[in-house]
């Protein structure tokens, strides 16, 4: 649905995700906001690690996998190439969330939609994730 009262120097195309629209605009056609980019499939959290590339960031995500062996969790960690949105303007060291868009190039199929804000110590190891054999949290009745 499209809201009707914005003012039209602050709008931006609805991406279809709860996000906060950027403030700025900006003329990348790859640009969820502002170009013509679809975003669809997975949404993502984590943290700009560099900013190096033109228009494109990388984004590392941490998460803790159960080893059933040991039981104990151990830290994982995957680099995701996001196209970064001039609009945004991401720095490093910020917690961005991700959504997955066509592949825009050899490796990057992702683009940033929403700057979190600075990532203060919840750099590694926030996100859970439940592995077979793992101690479920709360088992949704079946
Ligand atoms: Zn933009």
């Amino acid at each position: 649905m499209t809201p009707t009262g914005t003012p039209p120097a602050r709008r931006a195309r609805d991406i279809g995700l709860d996000v906060r629209a950027p403030k700025t605009r900006c003329d990348d056609r790859h640009c969820p906001f502002h170009g013509r980019l679809p975003v669809r499939g997975q949404v993502l959290e984590g943290t700009v690690v560099s900013t190096a590339m033109q228009r494109t960031a990388v984004v590392e995500r941490t998460l803790l996998h159960y080893v059933a062996k040991f039981e104990r969790y151990e830290k994982r960690r995957r680099r995701y190439l996001a196209h970064a949105p001039p609009c945004l303007n991401v720095p490093v060291g910020h917690r961005v969330r991700i959504a997955e868009t066509r592949p825009l190039s050899k490796l990057v199929s992702f683009c940033i939609v929403e700057d979190l804000g600075e990532a203060a110590h919840r750099v590694r190891g926030e996100e859970a994730v439940p592995a077979p054999g793992a101690p479920a949290p709360a088992e949704e009745s079946p």
